[in-house]
């Protein structure tokens, strides 16, 4: 599209909002995929908070918040430009699904019937298989102040999948400082679903500077040990008297190094921690990250049962058409979730949703900054 057009576009679209969201969300054009228009949603609040939606992925391009001394820069890693993201590098703050993280030997069975998933991770499945959710071009609409709407029809079969699940997620930046990602989603025939946004934060504002400077603190006292190829054992061991203890808060890099079995495996933090949940289901406390450097902080909260840690271990740096990989553990995940491979794991909570059912799940991304 020439450079004229898209100031067209960019004016008519921001012309054509209701009063109510004018000052707060803009639309324009961010480039094509195959003949189909990408469109990235532009979110501000009073306090100058920013925070840019696609529609490729459902993802969150970036990410502006606040330091001590009140200074904006971006805190989560994303690109620029559209065509990056198109060879997939590292699920960059996507809408993961439709069934984030691992399945075992790509493989489940649902009353009595087996389902096979392309194997995209060596044997297992992950992040719902060669063209998850995440490489789909989602439809967004504004809905209502601050808020953006993306939905997505996953045709039965697709991935392996059955059933025909219609999936929504719903940005929301609040006045109050927070981002909510709350997903929905209905289904045909049983399914297992889980739906996991994937943003990659760094505090610092720096997205060339490692993220083993940051405070964590993560509200579980059992996490789910791995075999080889991170698929979880079954166990959930608890997190007293090992490095996976983040109970009260410690610098992530203290003990990546540890001569732990569990973080060789997962080439350091790649694990699920089950949250310590007063109500299952309701809206808790996960983990707070504090960067004591710029004083920024985040505070996660969600309905999830899990939360999965994952220090970058595998961001190479490498070069992808129009941009380059960051560099390994410039960016953290806290991609809550329901725990890896359950569809394999009868005592895992289910994820199985059934026709006539809503999937709900929230998460709250809270900013502030520490002294
Ligand atoms: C997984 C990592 C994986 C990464 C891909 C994370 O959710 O836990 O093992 O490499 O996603 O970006």
């Amino acid at each position: 599209m020439g450079f004229l057009v898209r100031i067209i576009f960019f004016l008519a679209a921001a012309v054509a909002l209701p009063a109510a969201a004018e000052s707060r969300i803009v639309k324009a054009s961010f480039g094509q995929v195959d003949g189909q228009e990408v469109e990235i949603y532009t979110i501000t609040n009073a306090h100058g908070i920013e925070a840019r939606l696609m529609t490729y992925g459902a993802t969150l391009v970036s990410l502006k918040t606040p330091d001590r001394a009140g200074k904006l820069a971006g805190i989560v890693l994303g690109f620029d430009s559209l065509s990056p993201y198109l060879s997939g590098p590292a699920y960059l703050g996507a809408s993961v699904g439709r069934y984030a993280n691992r399945i075992a030997d790509a493989r489940f069975s649902l009353d009595g019937v087996s389902y096979q998933l392309a194997a995209n991770d060596g044997r297992n499945s992950l992040h719902g298989g060669t063209k998850g959710f995440d490489k789909r071009i989602w439809t967004a609409e504004i809905a209502g102040d601050g808020a953006v709407r993306l939905h997505y029809v996953s045709a039965a079969g697709e991935e392996g999948y059955p059933g025909q699940l219609t999936a929504q997620v719903t940005y929301r930046l609040g006045e109050d400082d927070t981002l909510s990602i709350a997903y929905e989603a209905t289904t045909t025939a049983p399914t297992p679903v889980n739906l996991v946004n994937h943003a990659y934060f760094n505090l610092t504002g720096d997205r060339s500077k490692s993220i083993l400077g940051h405070q964590l603190k993560i509200a579980a006292s059992s996490f789910t040990p791995v075999d080889a190829t991170l698929i979880p054992t079954g166990e959930l061991k608890p997190v007293a008297g090992t490095p996976f203890d983040f109970r009260t808060s410690q610098v992530i890099g203290a003990r990546i190094e540890a001569p732990d079995e569990q973080l060789v495996l997962g080439h350091g933090y790649d694990h699920n921690w089950v949250l310590d949940k007063p109500t299952p289901g309701a809206l808790s406390l996960a983990a707070i990250v504090i960067d004591p450097d710029s004083g920024r902080s985040l505070e996660v909260r969600t309905t999830q049962p899990g939360i999965q840690f994952y220090t970058g271990n595998f961001l190479d740096g490498r070069s992808v058409p129009g941009g380059s990989v960051f560099a390994r553990r410039t960016g953290l995940c806290l991609e809550t979730q329901h725990f890896p491979d359950s569809p394999n794991h009868a005592k895992f909570p289910t994820t199985i949703l059934t026709p006539g059912e809503t999937y709900r799940e929230t998460t709250v991304f809270a900013f502030g900054t520490v002294k």
